[in-house]
């Protein structure tokens, strides 16, 4: 037995990857991000790089996080978006003031505050997720075809026929229960 934390789910767009901290909501949910340190690990794996995290900023992360998750379900099923999840989002993208820069080698850098460099990541994520629900990014919200999972994620695929949030973990389980499902009545096995 390991008291190690559960592992990240890393992806492409950085919103989505947030909302990822929390999988499983429709099974069996695994939080990702359990303790300030985990939230410090997950800033850092994505470039937003903080010192440390308070217990209540993990809370406010969380509670952007759930907003993200609520906005771009409701965008991705083309429902009307809920106003407190707006209001989250919209605070959080506010309150935030870092700056990207520009680095040597030619790519963006997030320059956050030193007075506030956990509300600086988080509105950098909630900038990040107003970019993708208000139609500012190619690309298409879709919620994962997982009956246990329905993540919504960003599909950037040219045909805009992706079905899973991913391939390594969502669309895997469900190849291996569809050749578990066939093979189930086979007799001699189990
Ligand atoms: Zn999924």
């Amino acid at each position: 037995m390991s008291a190690e934390p559960p592992e990240f789910r890393l992806g492409t767009v950085l919103a989505t990857s947030f909302t990822g901290t929390l999988s499983e909501r429709h099974g069996e949910p695994v939080e990702r991000i359990p303790t300030p340190g985990r939230l410090v690990d997950w800033l850092a794996v994505n470039g937003l790089e903080v010192p440390s995290c308070s217990t209540a900023q993990l809370e406010s992360a969380r509670e952007l996080r759930e907003a993200i998750h609520a906005a771009a379900t409701a965008a991705a099923v083309d429902a009307s978006l809920p106003e407190a999840a707006i209001r989250v989002i919209n605070e959080c993208s506010i309150r935030g003031c870092a700056s990207a820069v520009l680095t040597p080698a030619g790519q963006r850098h997030w320059s956050l505050s030193p007075h506030s460099p956990v509300e600086d990541a988080l509105g950098v994520i909630a900038s990040d997720a107003i970019s993708i629900i208000g139609g500012g990014r190619d690309g298409r919200l879709a919620l994962c075809a997982s009956t246990t999972c329905r993540a919504a994620f960003f599909d950037t695929s040219r045909s805009r026929t992706r079905r899973w949030c991913e391939m390594n973990t969502c669309g895997n389980r469900e190849k291996k229960a569809r050749f578990n499902a066939t093979h189930r009545s086979r007799p001699g096995t189990g």
